[in-house]
């Protein structure tokens, strides 16, 4: 059981990004952009990425709503730079995991700040605000993935 002191702080930490986003501004030079909403919340974002070699270079992101949504979306994108598209889609899957009750992934390191999140998985209503980032994310990694050949 979580102790109401942890839970607190993983609070903190939500406000915390969502007060002060991390990587939220138009990106030049994006290799590719994906537009997500999730209208029962009214939040909607803008992931940008650049991505050289098959790794993500930068990620950015503008958008609006809930703390929930756009603290999820700042989390995730501190931990994209520098990861492959491999490692992005694990990452992608591990979060998802972890917001339908996955316990292990709820460990998991690589996870970093997003686990600040786990608490959000009693909720129904708002994983779909939680999971909007990472939606994006996995979209955008669509779009490379099946895209022209370099
Ligand atoms: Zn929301």
């Amino acid at each position: 059981m979580e102790t109401p002191q942890l839970t607190s702080l993983y609070q903190q930490l939500i406000l915390e990004h969502y007060r002060n986003p991390r990587n939220k501004s138009e990106l030049d030079g994006k290799s590719v952009e994906v537009h997500m909403a999730n209208p029962v919340c009214g939040d909607e974002i803008r992931l940008q990425l650049r991505i050289e070699d098959d790794r993500i270079a930068e990620a950015k992101f503008v958008g609006q709503g809930c703390s929930i949504s756009q603290a999820a979306v700042s989390m995730m994108t501190t931990l994209l730079e520098g990861r492959s598209l491999d490692e992005a889609d694990h990452l992608a899957r591990r979060f998802t995991d972890m917001m339908h009750g996955d316990g292990d992934a709820a460990k998991d390191r690589d996870l970093g700040d997003l686990r600040a999140l786990q608490g959000v998985s009693k909720f129904p209503v708002r994983i779909k605000c939680a999971l909007l980032g990472f939606d994006a994310l996995q979209e955008a990694l669509k779009k490379e993935f099946g895209g022209e050949a370099h």
